[in-house]
């Protein structure tokens, strides 16, 4: 069965989750935002392994935390992005605008591509690709537990932005109508930033992209 923790972390408060079966007790990092020490810690608490790190995009302010968890980790994680953020991953997130110099840990090595199945245990998650905020933005569905991690594609009550380079507003859009509202209404959403919130919720009260 899946289990999340949650975590809210650096510079521009992004959410990232571990995320485990609690059967084999293989973990993933979703998006490992900054502080890699404290996931880490998190999951020795629960005798998690994590053995994959899974990008939703390259920002810096997803990918903070990387090296320390990897630091620690033998054997490293895989890690997983869509092939369109390489680009970014190796440019630190685009951090440099801000002012953050991070250590982006070990290269991606695994390839996201739209209705991929990655497996934790015996946990499915579903590769949607998703670009407008970035060009190689993916969101992660898991059918079995009503439960989509959408990085900064939606948030409750917002979208991502579309201003930084790569960005693009139609795309994002479309993203969003044909890969998270095409989900069941219970759907849960773990964004990037911000609360929870569900497919239901945004279809009707969204103001950017809701009815
Ligand atoms: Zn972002
Ligand atoms: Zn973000």
């Amino acid at each position: 069965m899946l289990e999340i923790v949650s975590f809210t972390l650096g510079p521009v408060q992004t959410n990232a989750y571990l995320v485990a079966d609690s059967d084999t007790k293989e973990a993933a990092v979703i998006d490992p935002a900054w502080n890699g020490h404290i996931i880490l810690a998190e999951a020795q608490k629960r005798g998690w392994r994590i053995a994959h790190l899974w990008y939703t995009h390259a920002h810096f302010d997803h990918i903070g935390g990387a090296g320390a968890i990897a630091d620690a980790l033998n054997p490293l994680p895989l890690v997983a992005l869509h092939p369109h953020d390489h680009v970014l991953w190796r440019a630190g997130g685009g951090g440099a605008i801000f002012g953050f110099d991070i250590d982006p840990g070990p290269e991606p090595t695994i390839d996201f591509y739209q209705g991929q199945i990655l497996r934790l245990g015996s946990v499915e998650f579903e590769v949607r690709f998703t670009p407008g905020h970035t060009p190689g933005h993916c969101i992660l569905y898991v059918p079995s537990s009503d439960a989509c991690f959408c990085g900064d594609l939606i948030f409750a009550g917002s979208v991502g932005r579309t201003d930084l380079p790569g960005g693009n507003w139609e795309q994002l859009v479309e993203s969003i109508k044909t890969q998270v509202f095409t989900l069941p209404d219970e759907t849960r959403l773990f964004s990037g930033h911000g609360p929870e919130s569900t497919v239901g919720e945004e279809k009707k009260g969204n103001p950017f992209v809701g009815e």
